[in-house]
């Protein structure tokens, strides 16, 4: 191989950081105020500067988006079954488990690899409640279509965001869509706040349900009206957004850069089709992903990532394994292998690549030709395999 390893491990991500001087600003104010948490003043603008960013009606912060998922589904009173991809992070399917909710399983869209709107209505029983769909890789649902089989059941739609912050559909924010949409503010993701969350909602009538979930059922110092947890965000976090807010623009325009690094040069190696093709205000630029058609490539998914590894390059299998595959759900059948056969296939032919601002357009091409070079011609695979 004539390519050299990079010297230094190359990860899937890296943490969007704000200017230390700048969180050092913040810091000394939070010093200043005394408040360290409980609706402090730094939760209390970065809550308003996100529904401006985010274009959302109504919103609240929380110390996790998983945490913001599952308060989120409790506050809604569901009950029974709910109709959810297994082809996305655990979080999404452990807050149907925490809300004793049934998750159902719905096969995936081969091309999007978002729930198949299409498969939806067929899953549709007496108990069901509810569609908690996820935006996976930052690839809209077919939110029209969902909401129309919604509306025809009389279900609620919950949206998994946690992939796409910012991002619109056709000019309108992606959370004016369905009930509510979670937000994920993870390290990994494109905006953090080390770890964080928040809620997008249209009911402004759940406001004082979710205020009361996320501060244990507290309604006044001396009333507790109904069983909550602890899921406020705290000042240093709130003031870590306020300033990561201010750079994100930067590193989206980075991570444009980059991703047009990586269509040029994967364009045209065989079985290598890239996922995540949105651009502009319709991506949240969080993943680059790609499918590894092995057929074509000459190596599988693990094969290339193995291969990878070899050259300090780290990419991440997200998501792997399917959600539907833990044993928990082993009794349900709808995670049953054949009733899941995109998922099943697609689970191990996606991977997500080193995609940060940090990163560079000239590591992104060095990538590339590594992928190149690792793709074995159906010539050389005949030869191999008489
Ligand atoms: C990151 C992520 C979550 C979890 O969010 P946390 O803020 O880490 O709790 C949930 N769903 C998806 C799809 C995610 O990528």
């Amino acid at each position: 191989m004539m390519l050299a390893p990079f010297k230094t491990p190359i990860y899937v991500t890296r943490p969007v950081f704000p200017d230390l001087a700048d969180y050092t600003d913040q810091l000394r104010n939070i010093w200043e105020s005394k408040q360290l948490t409980n609706n402090g003043s730094q939760h209390k603008k970065l809550e308003t500067e996100l529904a401006a960013y985010l274009g959302a009606s109504h919103l609240k912060l929380f110390n996790n988006g998983t945490l913001a998922l599952l308060l989120g589904l409790k506050a809604l009173g569901l009950k029974g079954e709910v109709i959810t991809t297994p082809f996305t992070f655990p979080a999404t399917v452990q807050c149907l488990d925490w809300n004793q909710l049934t998750p159902v399983f719905c096969d995936i869209d081969p091309i999007t690899l978002n729930i198949d709107a299409d498969k939806i209505e067929s899953l549709i029983t007496e108990q069901t409640t509810a569609i908690l769909a996820v935006h996976v890789f930052g690839n809209p649902c077919e939110v029209e279509k969902i909401q129309r089989i919604a509306d025809k059941h009389n279900l609620r739609v919950i949206y998994d965001g946690a992939h796409v912050f910012g991002t619109e559909i056709n000019g309108k924010p992606i959370n004016s869509f369905g009930d509510m949409t979670m937000y994920s503010f993870h390290a990994t993701k494109l905006f953090n706040t080390v770890e964080g969350g928040a809620l997008a909602f249209k009911d402004a009538q759940m406001e004082q349900q979710l205020e009361l979930l996320k501060n244990f059922g507290l309604l006044n110092a001396e009333q507790v009206v109904l069983s909550g947890l602890n899921a406020k965000m705290n000042e240093l976090q709130a003031a870590m957004g306020i300033e990561v807010l201010k750079v994100v623009e930067v590193e989206r325009r980075k991570r444009h850069e980059l991703k047009k690094t990586y269509e040029t040069h994967l364009a045209g190696i065989p079985g290598i089709r890239i996922i995540t093709n949105l651009e502009g205000p319709a991506s949240s630029y969080q993943y680059f992903v790609i499918e590894i058609d092995d057929s074509l490539y000459g190596r599988t998914r693990d094969e290339l990532f193995n291969e990878l590894a070899k050259f300090n390059i780290f990419p991440r299998k997200y998501f792997y394994p399917l959600c539907s595959d833990f044993s928990w759900y082993s009794h349900l059948e709808s995670a049953r292998p054949e009733n899941l056969p995109f998922s099943r296939k697609l689970v191990h032919q996606v991977l997500s690549m080193p995609f940060y601002g940090e990163l560079g357009t000239d590591a992104a091409e060095k990538i590339c030709e590594i992928i190149r070079e690792l793709h074995v011609e159906q010539k050389e695979l005949l030869n191999f395999r008489k």
